[in-house]
Order: structure tokens, then sequence, then C-alpha cells
């Protein structure tokens, strides 16, 4: 059956997981080649090969130049933060190894995958979306949809506890708030779902803080007593302060079950043996989890809503298996909150789920289970503000809109005998422009000779459900329009897609590194590796498409601003 070899993939920042639908329609998780239900989303490039989930965690502690993790977190940048064997990925192909495997591994239990969908945060912009995408193509999936993974999380609740039929509908109208505390990240969403209708409300988040900052807690309580112990500092040796992290992860996992242990820690052959309560624990990380409340407080205001109104609390993400987390969140709500799946399985079953009423009839709006989205940016154009001549922003469609949005809004000309009319189209920044970030442009050209200045130009939005932008610029006065839709505007173009598929098909994921002959001291061979030449810092790389200043002076708005 065409709907059984779908997958949904929750293709997350520390772990992964990816279900398909059972014969009787029901999601169910696929254990990975290593028999876990979640796949660290970290990878060795072992020369040609890429190994992917817990050996790679394994591999980071004796070759960490090698190691790729945390790649969704530079998802829409053009490369990856630091180099893997002297050599610059793009993110798109370090994500491809991690749904490379996934595939593959599910192809076993399944005979053949070719189809899914894979969740990203409900906050990801344009770019973000269509890198995802793109990760997806190069590990040779058909990407059905992206979704949003407080939405998937929502229709896997709703399904598997039963307040959604099976059909996708909804008995009452609900009002949830999806709390997902991950490894590395914290996202909260506030959603609607009305008869057939899943709406996200508003969504927020802290991109710092996750699973990791709980065990940070632990790394310091127990380096102190090492320290106290045997005044040697084990996190200033990196290998030790790797171990404690472990230790503490373990730690951590285990109090959610327990609520005392003892942990042990060796180092320089000395070791320590410390008792921790959950008790203490929570001390340690009280503050922690009232950054979320204080989090989850700000978005029910900016959505003019309240705990009140929440009619449920889903709980997302491994971290959220920690009992202090719905303590605290079941104090502020006075409810007690949905326990009913597992929280690290939840955003792959929807995704699942969501795939399989794609298959069965095409678009989603078109089924009964129409499921509807905000944008997470404000989308807008950049012009002239007439009277002052200065550079502006208007905002065309605002954040948190419910797609599929429209709007429409009048511009004028610049200046006389105008040639051309550039729309540029941006995401975010403030009303002046700044922080804003390019995502394309609309340009309008052969405009008649001496065409005099401020003759009307009317831009059209159009942000579908699917996420993609169609941007249209018209003069009716003369009769001459373009139009663009915005996806292909940055991110790896066509030709670099291409040539990463045929890389990746051949393993070469990495060019000429050959593995170190026999005999020679390897790990300093690997070490030693020096970046390329060409290395570039990350973070201020823009990627070719900067806005460029001078351009937007042939539009300018009118006087609405
Ligand atoms: P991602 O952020 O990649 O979506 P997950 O939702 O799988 O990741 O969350 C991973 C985090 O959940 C890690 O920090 C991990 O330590 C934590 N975690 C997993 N299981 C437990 C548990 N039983 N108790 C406490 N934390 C857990
Ligand atoms: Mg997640």
């Amino acid at each position: 059956m065409a709907s059984q070899n779908a997958i949904g993939i929750d293709l997350g920042t520390t772990f992964s997981a990816f279900a398909y639908l059972d014969r009787n329609g029901m999601p169910q998780t696929i254990a990975n080649l290593e028999g876990d239900l979640v796949t660290p989303s970290a990878v060795f490039f072992d020369y040609g090969e890429a190994v992917v989930g817990r050996e790679a965690i394994k591999a980071a502690s004796y070759e960490p130049e090698a190691v790729a993790m945390f790649a969704k977190r530079d998802v829409g940048k053009p490369l990856y933060h630091r180099p893997i064997r002297g050599q610059h990925l793009p993110p798109e192909v370090i994500l491809a190894a991690v749904l490379r495997k996934l595939k593959d591994d599910a192809a076993i239990k399944l005979d053949q995958v070719e189809e899914g969908v894979i969740t990203v945060p409900a906050f990801f912009n344009e770019p973000k979306r269509k890198a995802v995408m793109d990760a997806g193509r190069l590990a040779g999936l058909k990407v059905l949809d992206i979704i949003n993974e407080p939405t998937a999380a929502a229709i896997a609740y709703g399904v598997q506890a039963g307040f959604v039929t099976k059909d996708g509908l909804v008995r009452e109208p609900e009002t949830i708030l999806v709390y997902d505390l991950g490894g590395g990240t914290f996202d909260v969403t506030l959603m609607k779902i009305e008869g057939s209708a899943y709406t996200a409300l508003a969504t927020d988040g802290d991109s710092q803080l996750g699973g990791i900052d709980w065990d940070q807690r632990i790394v310091q309580f127990l380096a102190e007593a090492f320290l106290e112990k045997h005044r040697i500092d084990p996190r200033e040796d990196a290998a030790a302060h790797q171990a404690l992290m472990r230790e503490a992860e373990e730690a951590k996992r285990g109090l959610s079950t327990r609520s005392n242990l003892t942990v042990r820690f060796a180092h320089q052959g000395r070791r320590i043996q410390v008792a921790l309560s959950r008790e203490e624990f929570e001390s340690l990380t009280a503050d922690l989890v009232q950054r979320t409340i204080f989090t989850a407080d700000k978005l029910l205001r900016d959505a003019r809503s309240s705990w009140a109104e929440i009619t449920r609390i889903l709980l997302v993400g491994g971290s959220t298996r920690m009992p202090m987390i719905a303590a605290e969140l079941e104090q502020q709500s006075g409810m007690s909150v949905d326990r009913s799946i597992s929280p690290d399985e939840a955003v792959a079953h929807g995704a699942a789920l969501y795939a399989g009423f794609l298959q069965r009839g095409g678009r989603a709006a078109d089924r009964n289970l129409a499921v509807k989205n905000v944008n997470s940016h404000d989308l807008g154009v950049l012009g002239l503000e007439k009277e002052t001549g200065m550079k502006r922003r208007r905002t065309m469609i605002p954040r948190n809109t419910t797609l599929p949005a429209r709007s429409r809004s009048r511009f004028v000309t610049h200046r006389v005998n105008q040639q051309r009319v550039v729309i540029h189209v941006v995401e975010g920044g403030d009303d002046s422009g700044k922080n804003a970030t390019p995502i394309g442009k609309c340009i309008v050209s052969d405009l008649p000779p001496r065409l005099p200045a401020k003759t009307p130009v009317i831009v059209q939005f159009f942000y579908a459900a699917n996420g993609r932008l169609s941007v249209k610029a018209a003069l009716p006065d003369v009769g001459v329009e373009a139009s663009t839709t915005i996806e292909k505007a940055y991110g790896l173009s066509e030709e670099e897609l291409v040539e990463w598929e045929s890389r990746i098909a051949q393993g070469k994921y990495l060019l000429e590194v050959e593995r170190p002959k026999r005999g020679v001291d390897e790990t300093e061979a690997w070490f030693a590796a020096p970046p390329a030449a060409d290395a570039e810092p990350n973070q201020d790389f823009d990627g070719p498409h900067v806005f460029q200043e001078n351009e937007d002076s042939e539009i300018f708005s009118d006087l609405e601003f």
C-alpha cells in the first residue's frame, strides 16, 4: 500500500526519530539498525563514509575534528560552523547524511521508502525550510511537505489520545499549548484546533536552552565535589570533561524515574562518589524551568491569551520526561498535562500521520485535516519613505498571520524614466529595514521610456500554507507586471544541489581526504589537519544575495507607512 512507505521524520537538533503508518493507519516509531527509537543527529565523516548516530557520538571523543553535531542550528547559513577534516560543508549536506541513514534503516523494515514528511521548528523561516527540503532531496527522499513540529505533535496527540477522530476532526474546539523542551532548544506554541483546522496562533522559544543546560548543572556539581576532594578540576581536561558530561546526562535521565542516586566519577586515578537526589537536582535547575515558564507567559501575553484559556498542554521533547517540567506546568496552569504519548516520538508520529493524509489525497487543505500554519517572521518590502527619503520596510504580512495569507499594497516609482522596478522582499527586521533578511526580489523590467515618477506600483503577496511565497508586482497604468515565487533565492543553487547529489551518491562527502597510512601516529595526523585556506567565518557570511544599498531607490512607498 502506498501509504505504508511514506515516513514521518522528526529531524532534531540532538536526536531524530522516524515513524510510519501501520495497517490500521496508526503511527509506529521505527527503530534504527542499532535498535534505538531515537538516533543522535551526529555524523562522523569516516573518510568517504558518513556514519550517523550512536557511533558518531562515540567517535567525537577521539576524532572530534571529523564529527558534526547540532547541524540543525546552522540551517539557513551557507556553511556548518566549523570545518570537518579541514573542509567546509553546507549544513544541508550534514543533515542529508542523517536523513539518509533514517531512510535506509526504514527501508529495511518497509522494503522501499521514497517519500516522507520532515518536521521543522515553527519559527523556521523560508531559507531554513528550503534548506531542510534540500537536505531531504540530497538524501534521496521525495519530501512531500515540511510541517511544523508543534503541529505534528498536536496531530499525533490528537489522534492517539482520542480527542481527534481518525479522520482528523476535533470533537470540541481546543486551545493547545505545545511545550517542547529538547536537547538544546526550547519551543513553545499556542495552537487552536477547530473542526479539522489546526491553527498555530503564536510561537516563541529560546534557542539556547535545552537538556544540555540541565546536564551542565550536574557537571558543575560533580566538578566542584571533585575539586573539593582532590584539588583537581576535571573540566580542565577535555576528555575528562566529556566523560563528566556523559555521566551527568546519565544521572539526569536516572533522576527522571528515581528520587535518589549515586554518581561515580574517576579521573587521574582519583574517584568520587556523590549522592544526588531529585530534590537537589530540581533546586540546582529551578531557574532553568522558570526561564521556560517566562517564555510561555510571554507567548500567552503576545497572543492575548492566558493559561485559563488553554484546554490541553502537550509535552514534547526528551527533556519533558523530567518530572519537574510537568509539575511546574501544572502549578502554573492549574490543569494536568497530557502525557499520553512518548514526548520524543510525538513529532515523528504526527509527521507520519500527515504524510498519510497527503498520500491519500493531495494537499492537506483539501482533505479532512486542514493543517494551518502561521508565518513566524514579518514579511515585507523595502522602499523609501516619501517625506524623508529614508529607507523603510513596509510589512506586507505580519508575523503570526494564519496561512494562507494574501496582501496587497500600493507603492509608486521613485524617478522619472525608471526602466525597472525592483521589489526587495525581506523577512524580519524592524521598520527601518534594519536586520531584515533579504529573501528574494521581484523585478518588473522593460518599462516604457519617460515613465513619470510616482507611477503606481501594486505589490501583492500570496503566502501559501506550505510556506511558499509568491510575489506579484504590477504597474496598471502601463500594463506591465512581473511575478516571482520565492524558493530558490537562497541556500544551495540548483547546480550545487546536482553536484552534491552526485558526490553523496559516490560517498564523497569529503574531497580527497586520504586515510592516514598505517604506522603514522594517526591521532596526530587527524588533529593536525589544517583548516581549508579559504576558511570563512560563518556568522557574518550572508551568501551572494546581500541587499544592495542603492538598489531600493527605484521604488518608494506611499504615505501609509
Ligand atoms: P531534540 O532537541 O533533538 O529534538 P529530544 O527531544 O530527543 O531532542 O531531546 C533530547 C534531550 O532529552 C536530551 O537533552 C536528553 O538528555 C533528554 N532526555 C531524554 N530522555 C530523558 C529522560 N528520561 N529524562 C531527562 N531527560 C531526558
Ligand atoms: Mg525535537
